[in-house]
């Protein structure tokens, strides 16, 4: 028996493609890993009747640990999301997005080395919302105005934004837990308490109450969203872990993503205390399905995470520095990675993927 099974979901579009590089660097690291292979998406729908099949559900079920491909969210098919359905049945509920810059990777900045930690389950973003002019609507408009003596236009819809102390003191806590198991030097909380008192407010509150615990380790400090914007742009090496709400980490992870040259390079995961799920930030770019054209780094930086999960640190090393060579060096790379996009020299997903496992035999050896 091999000594992890992973379940391995390709996705569709282009994410049969990258995850299968994926996947084959990660063998390649010699890490005795057997992937089960399942799938969810617009494809497994035609091809067994759901969009999200038990058996897919029943192996992380079992194994605790996916690398996911990319999957198309289907319009109107009444499903909000595949991906948030996934994080919401395994309450994955940290969302952790390593911002690095690589040489090769054309960006504005060089040596950026952050990592944004995003609450994943609460917030805007529980989907807890009302229709403008529906009954319900105009009710709650109404018990609202009650309740609280402040009158909301009749014609508003309205979304509700809760935080939990409970839901804050488990996000904060695993930015610190990852700050200390990753050797880094400060947590930065990020909010606009000044104005959402009860929510952003308590936020802060309960951050720096779990700080507290952390005292002469890692460093703390708390920052307003807005400026924690311009001084990401003006000055990022002031940053190290992020830790945010829901929605202000989803903005936040892609101005970091912007900072070090985009949605290649962009790996992720989803962590909760049941298991994990990594997967890149870009989505399946139906455009490029079937081309062998996309740059396969942000899935292969995100299989570096896992195995980092998995304890694999030697592995995760070997594939992190043969990814990075093979950027620097910027022969055997996607179009999207050379100076010229229209480059002839531009190679496809497989074969930027074959020259990564080159350098990891090379290293290996
Ligand atoms: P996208 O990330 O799929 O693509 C946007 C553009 O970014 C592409 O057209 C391409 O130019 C570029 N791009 C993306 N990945 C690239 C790569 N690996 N290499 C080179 N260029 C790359 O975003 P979208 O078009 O907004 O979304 C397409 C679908 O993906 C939607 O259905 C969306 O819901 C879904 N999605 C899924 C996930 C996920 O599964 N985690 C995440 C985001 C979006």
């Amino acid at each position: 028996m091999a000594k992890y099974t992973v379940t391995f979901i390709p996705g569709d579009g282009i994410g049969p493609e990258v995850s299968d590089a994926a996947r084959r660097c990660v063998l390649a690291t010699g890490v005795d890993i057997a992937f089960e292979e399942h799938n969810a998406g617009a494809d497994t729908l035609e091809k067994t009747g759901s969009l999200l099949p038990e058996q897919t559900m029943a192996s992380i079920r079992k194994n605790r640990v996916a690398l996911k491909g990319p999957i198309t969210t289907p319009v109107g098919s009444g499903f909000r999301s595949i991906n948030v359905a996934l994080r919401k049945e395994f309450d994955l509920f940290a969302c952790v997005r390593p911002c690095k810059s690589y040489a090769g990777v054309r960006s504005r900045y060089t040596n950026i080395d952050l990592v944004v930690v995003r609450e994943n389950t609460e917030d805007l973003y529980a989907g807890i919302e009302f229709e403008v002019n529906q009954p319900q609507t105009t009710a709650l408009i109404a018990e609202i105005s009650k309740f609280s003596g402040k009158q909301i236009r009749p014609d508003s819809g309205i979304s509700i934004k809760p935080i939990s102390i409970s839901g804050t003191e488990r996000i904060v806590t695993f930015a610190f837990e990852y700050a200390l198991k990753h050797n880094r030097r400060k947590v930065t909380a990020v909010h606009k308490a000044n104005i959402m008192k009860h929510t952003d407010g308590l936020f802060l509150r309960v951050a720096r109450e779990v700080a507290q615990g952390y005292t002469g380790k890692i460093e703390f400090e708390d920052r307003i969203v807005d400026a924690t914007s311009m001084q990401l742009v003006q000055n990022p090496d002031h940053f190290d872990v992020l830790v945010l709400p829901n929605l202000y980490g989803d903005i936040i992870s892609d101005l970091c993503a912007g900072l070090v040259g985009g949605l290649g390079v962009a790996p992720g995961a989803n962590i909760g205390e049941f298991g994990a799920i990594f997967e890149a930030t870009h989505g399946s770019a139906p455009k490029y399905k079937g081309l062998n054209k996309v740059n396969p780094g942000a899935m292969i930086l995100s299989s570096v995470l896992m195995l980092e999960y998995l304890g694999e640190h030697k592995a995760a090393q070997v594939l992190q520095k043969a990814a990075a060579d093979v950027m620097r060096e910027g022969r055997a790379v996607t179009y999207d990675l050379k100076a010229d996009r229209n480059d002839p020299g531009a190679v496809g997903t497989k074969e930027m993927a074959d020259a990564i496992i080159s350098k990891i035999k090379t290293l290996r050896s």
